[in-house]
């Protein structure tokens, strides 16, 4: 039997009791390790996370904790190498792939380190200033936000087993509570060993980081008020966690960030030999490929002008044909597998569905695969679809197909380029490729409403853009209506979540002692 993870709590490792789940090498089938939560007392964890770690964190300042942030940037670089061979083995990434997850991670952590470091030696945050409750300046209003005195339980995806931990635990941290990560089970290793380096280098107060892997049974109904939630998944699981008791009876504040059908938008002025057309294809081609397309932020359909729609199908499949795929430790391959065979059924399902309502224009089927077994490897092939018929095409708007898979789809003009981004019914990002700035700017106005982010790329910043993809802890993650209604990172305001506003009134000398 391989080895049982074990997990992470009350401030000691503990073991579940049962068998556990085996986590496989999608490339390999073979088992690396098991995990399992049978029998775990999470009321004590979290309790103790509450009490004790928490307590920890709020007598420390913000410039203190966001020194703490900056020791675990070095555990988690000082262990890198490891961290990559638990992602080859339990994900199926090349190199550049893990990186995105690994070193992602380690940029966002790194950058909430020094803008908590710039928050300063102070335990509450000024919101806002003071204003006079009447006519005279003698009683006043003061918002400000404190950390929230309960915990942060993370219930994560499987596609970023270590970004998805990070890019929550900066924020969260940096604001003075502790944290528990569920990770999604097929590829928990990695986000397992990260938090056994960081318990282990003993940089953060006990319990303040926690992990518990396998089964999320139980840990929804151990929440309580002052505690939040933050999910990442399907709309699905979403909407299971939205209707559990401690959303709906104990107030759990909660953050959803959920599937998510998003746009690559070539606008009308572009041209076949033109700048922008060679950029979108660039992009299309890389998103589909990154992470075998299993990034909640990836193209799914790309919108071009309908006199484009064939030299766009051509230049795309064109590209996609040049990308080797196989085993992620052999050199000469591109694009690893996906994280399970589960993950390729459900791909080749999808596939299925949007079949019924378009074409294929590239498929990478064909290609025979560098260094692994087509019996075992869970491996899937970019295929590049298309739909004369953009409106009628419903499956194409409705189906995350969640690998490398992308639809082409031909618009009239921009008003129906931009009807058909927002039968996304709301996405995480929508990127533009065009030259026109004044047509671009209004663009990405139309299109912010239903976007948590617009991308727009334009010759002039060929080199300097971050990718449409690419989350940046800059700018605002999440995106209305379908894609869950979250918002994550976005700077500072990403602390909001973890935080309490409250109102204190009273008269300037009381107020002058609030220590903001
Ligand atoms: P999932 O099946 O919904 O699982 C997500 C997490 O929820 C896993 O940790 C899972 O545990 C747990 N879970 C399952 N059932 C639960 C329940 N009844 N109560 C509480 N937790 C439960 O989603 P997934 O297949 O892992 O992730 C893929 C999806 O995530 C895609 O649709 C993708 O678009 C989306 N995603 C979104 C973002 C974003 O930021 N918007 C980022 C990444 C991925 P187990 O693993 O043990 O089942």
């Amino acid at each position: 039997m391989t080895e049982l993870l074990p997990n992470y709590m009350a401030g000691r490792w503990q073991a579940g009791s049962g068998e556990g789940t085996a986590l496989l090498d999608p490339v390999l089938g073979t088992e690396l390790v098991r995990v399992d939560s049978t029998g775990l007392d999470l009321a004590e964890a979290f309790r103790f996370a509450r009490n004790s770690a928490g307590a920890a964190l709020r007598a420390l300042t913000y410039r203190e904790r966001a020194a703490l942030l900056a020791s675990v940037v070095k555990v988690l670089q000082a262990n890198r190498d490891a961290y990559y061979d638990i992602a080859t083995a339990n994900a199926g990434t090349v190199k550049n792939d893990s990186a995105v997850d690994i070193d992602g991670a380690i940029f966002t952590l790194g950058q909430y380190a020094r803008w908590g470091d710039a928050l300063g030696d102070v335990r509450a945050l000024r919101d806002g200033d003071a204003v006079k409750l009447g006519k005279e300046p003698v009683f006043m209003s003061q918002h400000l936000q404190v950390p929230t005195p309960g915990l942060a339980l993370f219930i994560n995806a499987f596609n970023f087993p270590s970004w998805g931990l990070w890019e929550k635990a900066a924020p969260a941290l940096l604001s003075g509570v502790p944290v528990v990560v569920k990770p999604g089970t097929s590829t928990a290793w990695l986000t397992q060993r990260m938090v056994k380096d960081v318990v282990d280098a003993g940089v953060l107060p006990a319990g303040a980081l926690s992990v518990i892997c396998g089964s999320s049974k139980g840990l929804l109904d151990a929440l309580e008020g002052f505690d939040v939630l933050s999910f990442t998944g399907s709309a699905e699981t979403g909407a299971t966690i939205r209707s559990h008791a401690a959303v709906t009876q104990r107030s759990v504040r909660v953050n959803i960030e959920a599937d998510s059908l998003n746009a690559a938008l070539l606008m009308p002025d572009a041209a076949a030999d033109g700048e922008s057309f060679g950029q979108l294809v660039r992009e299309v081609v890389r998103e589909m490929t990154v992470k075998s397309g299993q990034k909640c932020t990836a193209i799914r359909r790309v919108l071009v002008p309908e006199a484009l729609y064939d030299s766009a199908a051509e230049a795309i499949g064109a590209k996609l044909s040049k990308i080797t795929v196989g085993n992620p430790r052999n050199e000469g391959v591109r694009m690893g597998s996906l994280v399970s065979r589960a993950q390729l059924d459900a791909v080749k399902a999808g596939l299925a569905a949007l079949s019924a309502h378009a074409e294929v224009l590239h498929d990478g089927r064909s290609q025979p695969w560098i260094d692994a077994d087509p019996a075992v490897a869970a491996i899937a092939a970019p295929v590049l679809l298309g739909a004369r018929d953009a409106d009628s095409a419903h499956g194409v708007h409705d189906i995350e197909v969640f690998g490398p898979v992308a639809t082409l789809l031909p618009y009239k003009n921009l008003a129906h380029a931009l009807a058909l981004a927002h039968r996304g019914q709301g996405s995480l990002v929508t990127s533009l490729y065009g030259a026109d700035a004044a047509a671009l700017g209004q663009a990405a106005v139309q299109l912010a409403a239903s976007n948590g982010r617009v991308h727009v790329v334009t010759p002039d910043v060929a080199n300097a853009q971050t990718g449409h993809g690419n989350v940046m802890p800059m700018s605002l993650h999440g995106g209305p209506g379908r894609a869950g209604g979250g918002a994550e990172l976005g700077g500072l305001r990403a602390l909001d979540f973890y935080h309490r506003r409250s109102a204190v009134q009273a008269s300037p000398a009381v107020l002058a002692q609030l220590g903001l």
